[in-house]
């Protein structure tokens, strides 16, 4: 407790926190309406946020119109260099903002701290980032003509978190996005907002020794009352979402209607393929660490195995002896792998989620208890789960959002195995373990996986910022983080100059006057 005590003072959390900051400045504290934010790791009550109002939303909203007209202006390199200057006071805060994450959201520290981590590498790659917005040159079919493009700011930008990933999701988007020009509005997950509220005293510290205007980055305290708002709002031209595909639904339906632009990062249900080729060693620690890192709350969280006949029997029985030893407990011990669930519903979403699955004719091989006991008071804690189970039941092909793992045997081709790893609505992660070319092209060719991710002997959880990231299908489409997932970001636009003294129309049309 005492050392909790510490990272929040550090971090400006107080027991009662603002509903938003337009950058600079921190407003509404003393609303009606507020939110307890208790740990998953032991159920303390960490701090009480007030919830931001459709009026607070509107403040923020007008403020960060204003700053855009500024930050606009603002050359990319320069801008870049304050993003820089971000990712320094995240170096000096990692390990209390780390502990935070963990706390909050119950992930174990390692990850806390590789969350903290990923913010500070996207900040480089948007410093680069910042000298490299270009667009192509073209030539021209008319003479003394010449014609290329230019990728200009958008304005503001609108992200909606999910609680999984509290911080470096919004650190994807907010550093790109900060870099093309735009200004930020964030709206994390409700369940998470204490390392919003963290971050957002980070970011105003770089602001002000700056002197930049108010409103560049700005934070909004809410539930999904206040991402409807922002997706219905003309004044956002691009909003980024990341959670449950039902969010996305409903938001790239708002937006659509709009006619803005989205970029949707929605649920995964994340397959490995375990071929007869496999290294088995190999497979085994990558399928171990996907499907229960986190406690099977990652996006890319390993949900389903594709094993070869074969194999089956072997990698079964060594996945059984593994998942009997997995060292369960408060996030922040150094010996636990495997923290909590975020909260009660996640836990009941689990236990529906395996007795649905065992009612369909699967066969529940281990895990699948809530613990309970002095260390797992807060009935969040339950033991990872392996399930025999077809690829074609109603729950194997949802996303549960908690450590469940499907075991499914595929005999004969590859393509068998494929087709069974495409099976499903979502298109996030997929993964091979095999030391055949023939098979690891065959899954990474046209006729291969349908994922945005398609790794081959590597698991699918997690992914390097330097990449594309996101997903097809009911995943929604969306890339953010690195390649050229920041064009979408910036509007294109394509210039012609003439620098003769005629004026040729198109298509050779004749036009006296
Ligand atoms: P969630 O959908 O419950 O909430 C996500 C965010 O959306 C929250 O901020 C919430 O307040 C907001 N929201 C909810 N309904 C909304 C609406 N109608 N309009 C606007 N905003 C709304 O998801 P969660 O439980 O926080 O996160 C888990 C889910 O997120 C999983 O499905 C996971 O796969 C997905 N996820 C995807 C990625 C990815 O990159 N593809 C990354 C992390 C998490």
């Amino acid at each position: 407790q005492q050392e909790i005590a510490t990272v929040l003072k550090q971090l400006g959390i107080k027991e009662s926190n603002p509903a938003y900051s337009t950058g600079l400045k921190w407003g509404g504290s003393n609303n009606k309406t507020t939110r307890d934010i208790y740990s998953p790791a032991d159920g303390n009550l960490i701090a009480t946020v007030n919830m931001a109002t459709a009026k607070d939303y509107e403040q923020v909203i007008t403020t960060a119109q204003e700053a855009f007209k500024t930050w606009r202006k603002v050359p990319a390199p320069k801008r870049g260099e304050i993003v820089r200057q971000v990712g320094e006071k995240l170096r000096e805060h990692k390990e209390a903002l780390g502990k935070l994450v963990s706390y909050e959201m119950g992930k174990i520290l390692q990850e806390g701290l590789g969350e903290v981590q990923e913010m500070i590498d996207i900040c480089d790659f948007a410093v680069g980032l910042s000298r490299q917005l270009h667009g192509f040159t073209m030539h021209s079919e008319r003479p003394q003509h010449r014609m290329y493009e230019q990728y200009h700011p958008l304005g503001i930008v609108g992200v909606i978190s999910a609680f999984n990933f509290p911080v470096a999701v919004w650190s994807w988007n907010a550093m790109l996005a900060a870099v093309c020009g735009d200004v930020i509005v964030w709206k994390p997950s409700e369940k998470t907002p204490l390392t919003a509220i963290a971050c957002q005293h980070i970011l105003r510290e770089v602001l002000a020794e700056n002197e930049l205007p108010e409103g560049i980055f700005n934070l909004v305290i809410g539930d999904a009352e206040i991402g409807s708002l922002m997706s219905k709002d003309t004044r956002v031209p691009l909003v980024s979402a990341t959670g449950s595909t039902r969010m996305g639904k409903k938001v790239g339906e708002a937006v659509g209607a709009r006619l803005g632009r989205s970029l949707l990062e929605l649920g995964g249900n994340n397959a490995i393929i375990v071929t007869e080729n496999a290294d088995l060693e190999m497979a085994l620690r990558a399928i171990v660490f996907g499907a229960v890192g986190t406690c099977g709350q990652r996006c890319t969280s390993t949900r389903r195995i594709i094993v070869h006949d074969t194999v089956y029997d072997q990698l079964k029985e060594r996945l059984l002896k593994v998942y009997d030893n997995l060292p369960i407990g408060h996030p922040l011990d150094s010996t636990t792998l495997v923290g909590p669930l975020i909260d009660k519903d996640a836990v009941n979403a689990f236990t529906n989620a395996l007795q649905e699955v065992q009612q369909e004719g699967g066969t529940l091989l281990i895990g699948g208890e809530i613990l309970s006991g002095e260390n797992y008071k807060t009935g969040t804690y339950v033991t990872p789960a392996i399930v025999e189970a077809e690829n074609h039941f109603e729950m194997v092909q949802e996303e549960t959002f908690a450590p469940i793992l499907y075991l499914i045997r595929y005999s004969g081709d590859v393509e068998n195995a494929i087709e069974l790893q495409n099976g499903v609505k979502q298109g996030l992660s997929s993964s091979i373990f095999s030391t055949n070319l023939l098979e690891t092209e065959a899954f990474l060719s046209h006729w291969g996986s349908d994922c945005g991710i398609a790794n081959v002997n590597i698991g699918t959880s997690g992914a390097e910022i330097g990449g594309a990231f996101g997903g097809e299908k009911d995943t929604g489409g969306g890339r953010e983080s690195g390649s050229d997932a920041w064009r979408i970001y910036m509007r294109r636009q394509t210039n012609t100059i003439n620098y003769s003294r005629e004026m040729p129309l198109a298509q050779g049309i004749k036009f006296d006057i």
